[in-house]
């Protein structure tokens, strides 16, 4: 499943960064996730609350925030929200090139 090797992604990344500043527990991992990163919010929590048990992370919450897509026109250069992934600038046509929205990665860890 897709959703539990992100989990494993995230667990070794606090895990890693609790060893190198020796802290004891992992209280939170907080996440960018970008609208079109293809996570399921709902599967991933499942996952990682099945991955930290019996690890310093166990009980640890996970905080998804979502990034909305944004694009840039290549012809113009305005930058907008891309709704129902409509990649044509309403200005003038041209094709909106992806600036955000596709990110997912660790924003901080809170740990003790
Ligand atoms: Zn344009």
């Amino acid at each position: 499943m897709h959703e539990m090797a992100i989990a494993e992604g995230i667990l070794d990344i606090a895990l890693d960064y609790a060893r190198k500043n020796e802290a004891k527990r992992i209280i939170k991992a907080a996440l960018l996730v970008g609208e079109m990163a293809g996570v399921e919010s709902e599967s991933l929590a499942f996952c990682w609350s099945a991955l930290v048990k019996g690890t310093i992370a166990e009980g640890a919450s996970l905080a998804v925030t979502r990034v909305p897509l944004r694009g840039r026109c290549v012809a113009c250069g305005r930058e907008r929200l891309v709704a129902r992934y409509n990649f044509i600038c309403p200005d003038c046509g041209g094709t909106l090139e992806i600036i955000s929205g596709r990110e997912l990665r660790v924003d901080y860890l809170e740990m003790e």
